[in-house]
């Protein structure tokens, strides 16, 4: 086995102990070690190792000795091994975390528009996976392909919500909502009427995704400083190939899997727009979006965004995409007090209302 690089070693188990929050003095022992062991010529080196002398240079002591042994003989040190190990533990109960947290969904579609299934059985398996609510967000007249409701049949789903809503178990709820298209102007594909009346309101770009950046980014500010608009939904358009193990092809109309690029938009201005607006920055846990990227997950957040950790199902199944989502979320550090689906339906309803 060829040696590894033990200062780096040393280094990578520092950063992974102050990524832990562990106390100061522990990473400073492994990068005062790494600081050391990096001055030393490559052959005082290994000879130190080989001789056990490493522990009479002033900053290398037993343990931070040890990894320098392993790394030398080719083999990941045991130490950072297991920093290795329990920071996938970490992540992993971030993310659990936070799918803890949510109570519903702000993002689905039924058979109305390109949906697979119809309303009462989307909702059955949102109360499966114990949510409280499930906001039911068609899409709009312009987007033909995916039988966007016009006006009228939004009227009449209204009242057919109303009535599964009565049959369905007590303490949980099917919320009016819509995926309004964003349109070239940057106003939004249904009447004001009844954008004001729904619960919750996302809102989505689904055409002209190239446009040039100067043209996209007036497009968006324009649509999130429309008073009706609680949720900007997957921002960039883009679409990735990779899926998580485990999922197949999602097999639904209206979202083939295909690569697409980002769209090109001022991420600094939206984002502050956002903020500004109190427009909520979807993380689409579709895994063929993965939209927006960690990078704009990281902006939005330090621009003070509100987020919805969103699965877009297509079919009952795909309500369980949610964990996706929250991984990408956890991995960008977003508490759960910043994405508005950790909150009851009421309060949801009230903050939705503050947009009109
Ligand atoms: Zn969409
Ligand atoms: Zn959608």
């Amino acid at each position: 086995m060829s040696a590894r690089d033990p200062v780096a070693d040393l280094r990578r188990i520092a950063f992974l102990l102050e990524r832990a929050n562990e106390a100061t003095y522990r990473v400073r022992a492994f990068r005062s070690a790494a600081t050391a062991l990096a001055a030393l010529p490559a052959a005082e080196l290994t000879e130190r190792a080989r001789t056990g002398t490493l522990t009479e240079l002033s900053g290398v002591g037993d343990v931070t000795a040890r990894c320098v042994a392993e790394s030398l003989a080719g083999e990941e040190p045991v130490y950072l091994r297991r920093l290795v190990a329990t920071e996938g533990t970490d992540l992993d109960e971030a993310a659990g975390a936070l799918r803890a947290a949510l109570r519903g969904d702000c993002h689905t579609h039924s058979d109305w528009s390109d949906g697979g299934s119809p309303i009462e059985e989307m909702a059955l398996a949102a109360v499966e996976l114990g949510h409280e609510y499930v906001v039911l967000t068609d899409h709009s007249p312009r987007l033909t392909v995916a039988r966007g409701l016009t006006a009228d049949r939004l009227r009449r789903q209204l009242d057919h919500v109303a009535a599964v809503n009565a049959a369905l178990p007590e303490g949980f709820r099917i919320l009016t909502g819509i995926e309004v298209d964003i349109l070239a102007d940057g106003t939004l594909d249904q009447d004001e009427e009844l954008l004001a009346r729904l619960d919750v309101v996302v809102g989505s770009v689904h055409s002209g995704l190239r446009d040039e950046r100067a043209r996209m980014t007036r497009r968006m500010l324009t649509a999130i400083a429309n008073p009706h608009l609680d949720i900007l939904g997957h921002c960039t358009g883009r679409m990735v190939s990779s899926r998580p193990a485990g999922v197949t092809g999602p097999g639904d109309k209206g979202h083939r899997a295909r690569t697409r690029a980002e769209s090109e938009f001022d991420a600094d201005a939206v984002f502050a727009a956002c903020a500004e607006h109190d427009v909520a920055v979807e993380i689409n846990s579709r895994p063929e979006r993965q939209d927006p990227p960690k990078r704009l997950i990281r902006r939005a957040l330090e621009a003070g965004c509100r987020f919805a950790i969103d699965t877009d199902a297509h079919a009952p199944g795909q309500l369980d995409w949610q964990q996706f989502g929250c991984v990408r979320a956890a991995l960008c550090g977003v508490p759960a007090d910043r994405v508005v689906n950790t909150w009851p339906a009421d309060r949801l309803i009230d903050w939705t209302r503050t947009h009109a």
